[in-house]
C-alpha cells in the first residue's frame, strides 16, 4: 500500500507545472510589472516548491489545470507577502502618540508637502543663491533652533544618539565624564548611558547614588582631568519618593567654577511648555539653556513632532567645536531631515505649533472632545454596518500613553471604542484588523479590542470606517 501511494505521487508529481508554464499565466504576467522578471522567476520557483511539497503530502484531485490553478494562486500569495513588508501606511489606533515601532512622530501637512515639492528634487541645501557660491548646510533649520530655543547656535545629526555620542566624544574624549548613578539609564533600543560613553572614548566618573545625588557630589568629583559634567533625562523611567538632583542652574554655577563644560542629553525634550498636559518632567529646552546649560540634546521625532534627527543646541564655541569634529562629518543629516525639521519648526514660529504639529494637537485633545469624536465614529460605523451586524461596541474610559520614552507617568484621559465580534476571540479580531489593507494596530484590554482616536486623524476615521465595513462582509 505504501509503496503504491508512493507511485501514486510520484505520476502526480509529474503533472506539476514547470516554472515556465507558471511564468505564462495572467497572474504572472501581471505580478511581473510591479516585480520584474528576475524577481518574478524567484517566485515561481517558491510557488511551485511550495505545491510540490503539498503534493507530496496529498496527491488527491490532482489534475493539471487544477495544479496549475494552485500553483498561481501561491505564487500571488508570496507576492502580497513580498509586499506587505514594504514600508507602508498604517492606522495606529492604540492611543501611543510617539509610537517607536510604528514610526514616532507621525509629520505635518506642510511637513509632508515641503518635502515632496521642495526637497525631493535639487535644492538649496549647500548653496547660497545670492552669491551662487557654496553654503552651510542647512543653515535655516539651525537658525530656527537656535532662536526657538535662546541657544547661540545649533547642530542637526541623525538622531539623537548619534548627537550624544558626537558631543561626548568632541568634549571628553580621552577626560572624564561625570554622571549621577540615578542617570545611567538604558533608553530603549539599546541606547545605555554607560556605554554610549565608553563609546566615545571619555572615562565615565559616577556619583551620588541611584535616588539621591546632590551638587557636592559633582564638585568632590571633579579633578584637572574633568570635561563634563553630564546630566541625562531618565525619559521612561522614573524614581520617586526619597529623592534629590541638583537644578541645572546649580550645576552650571558649578560647571563655571570648576571650568567643566555641563551637557544635558533632554531625550524628547519640549520646545513649549506642556505642564498644562501633565508633561512638567520634560526638560524645557529653552529653561535648560537659560538654567546655564552649555550644550543640550534632544530628539527631532519624539515630543517635536518633526522627522528623526539629533539636535544639539548650545554655546556658539561649544557647537563649533563639535561641528569641527570629524565624527559630525559622519553623523550629518540628509536634505530630506533639514527640510522636514525647518517645517515642523516653522510651526513653533508661527506659533500654530498646537494646530499643525500631529504629535501636539493629538497631546492636547481633551477627553470630551474625544469622548465626541468616538461617539460619531461609532454612530457611522453602526449606520454603515446596518442591522444585524454581528460587532458589539461600547464606550469606554480610558487612557492613552505618550511613548517615545517620554513621561511614562503621564496617562491623558481618553474615551476607548471597545469592540467584540460574536464568536471571535480577542487575540482573533485584532490580528484580522492587523493584517487588513491599511493595517489597524489595537489595543488589546481586559480580552477585549479597544481603539483610541487620539492617534488616528481625521483622514485615518475614514479609512478605518472601511476596514470594518469589508471586515463585516468578508466575515
Ligand atoms: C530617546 C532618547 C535618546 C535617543 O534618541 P534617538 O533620537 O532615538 O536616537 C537619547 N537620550 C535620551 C535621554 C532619550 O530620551
Amino acid at each position: 500500500m505504501k509503496n503504491a501511494d508512493t507511485k501514486f505521487n510520484i505520476e502526480v508529481l509529474k503533472l506539476l507545472p514547470s516554472i515556465d508554464t507558471l511564468l505564462q499565466t495572467p497572474s504572472a504576467l501581471a505580478i511581473r510589472e510591479e516585480s520584474g522578471a528576475k524577481k518574478l522567476t524567484n517566485l515561481a520557483r517558491t510557488a511551485t516548491d511550495l505545491l510540490r511539497a503539498e503534493v507530496q503530502l496529498d496527491g488527491s484531485d490532482c489534475d493539471r489545470e487544477n495544479l496549475l490553478d494552485r500553483a498561481e494562486t501561491h505564487l500571488r500569495r508570496a507576492w502580497e507577502y513580498q509586499k506587505s513588508k514594504r514600508i507602508h501606511r498604517l492606522i495606529n489606533a492604540t492611543g501611543v502618540i510617539i509610537h517607536t515601532n510604528l514610526g514616532r512622530a507621525p509629520l505635518s501637512e506642510n511637513t509632508k508637502k515641503t518635502l515632496i515639492d521642495e526637497a525631493s528634487g535639487y535644492c538649496n541645501l549647500e548653496y547660497d543663491l545670492g552669491t551662487g557660491k557654496r553654503a552651510k548646510r542647512g543653515l535655516r533649520a539651525e537658525n530656527l533652533l537656535a532662536e526657538l530655543t535662546g541657544a547661540e547656535s545649533a547642530l542637526i545629526v541623525n538622531n539623537c544618539a548619534a548627537a550624544a555620542v558626537l558631543v561626548l566624544t568632541a568634549l571628553s574624549k580621552g577626560g572624564e565624564a561625570i554622571v549621577s548613578r540615578g542617570e545611567l539609564v538604558e533608553i530603549g533600543g539599546d541606547f545605555r548611558v554607560p556605554d554610549v560613553m565608553e563609546q566615545s572614548g571619555a572615562d565615565l566618573v559616577e556619583v551620588g547614588t541611584t535616588n539621591r545625588t546632590k551638587l557636592a557630589d559633582y564638585e568632590n568629583a571633579i579633578t584637572e582631568n574633568s570635561r563634563l559634567i553630564v546630566k541625562v533625562h531618565p525619559s521612561n523611567y522614573r524614581i520617586i519618593g526619597f529623592t534629590e538632583t541638583p537644578e541645572i542652574s546649580d550645576l552650571s554655577e558649578l560647571a563655571r567654577k570648576k571650568n567643566v563644560l555641563l551637557y544635558e542629553d533632554a531625550g524628547s525634550g519640549a520646545l513649549i511648555d506642556l505642564s498644562e498636559f501633565g508633561l512638567s518632567d520634560e526638560p524645557l529646552i529653552t529653561r535648560s539653556i537659560a538654567s546655564g546649560a552649555d550644550v543640550v540634546t534632544f530628539s527631532g521625532d519624539k515630543l517635536l513632532g518633526g522627522p528623526q534627527a539629533g539636535l544639539i543646541v548650545g554655546g556658539s564655541e561649544v557647537i563649533e567645536k563639535i561641528r569641527k569634529h570629524p565624527l559630525y562629518r559622519a553623523l550629518r543629516a540628509s536634505k530630506l531631515i533639514y527640510a522636514a525639521l525647518e517645517a515642523t519648526l516653522d510651526s513653533f514660529s508661527r506659533e500654530n505649533a498646537f494646530k499643525e504639529i500631529p504629535v501636539l494637537r493629538m497631546l492636547s485633545m481633551s477627553e470630551a472632545r474625544l469622548r465626541e469624536r468616538t461617539e460619531t465614529f461609532t454612530k457611522e460605523l453602526k449606520n454603515k454596518l446596518g442591522e444585524g451586524s454581528n460587532f458589539d461596541f461600547e464606550i469606554i474610559e480610558g487612557t492613552s500613553v505618550v511613548g517615545g520614552g517620554s513621561a511614562p507617568a503621564v496617562k491623558p484621559k481618553t474615551a476607548l471604542l471597545s469592540i467584540s465580534k460574536n464568536g471571535w476571540s480577542a487575540a482573533q479580531l485584532e490580528k484580522e484588523l492587523r493584517l487588513s489593507n491599511p493595517g489597524v494596530i489595537t489595543r488589546i484590554l481586559d480580552d477585549r479590542v479597544v481603539i483610541d482616536l487620539r492617534t488616528v486623524s481625521d483622514d485615518d476615521e475614514a479609512y478605518l470606517l472601511e476596514v470594518f465595513t469589508k471586515l463585516h462582509i468578508a466575515v
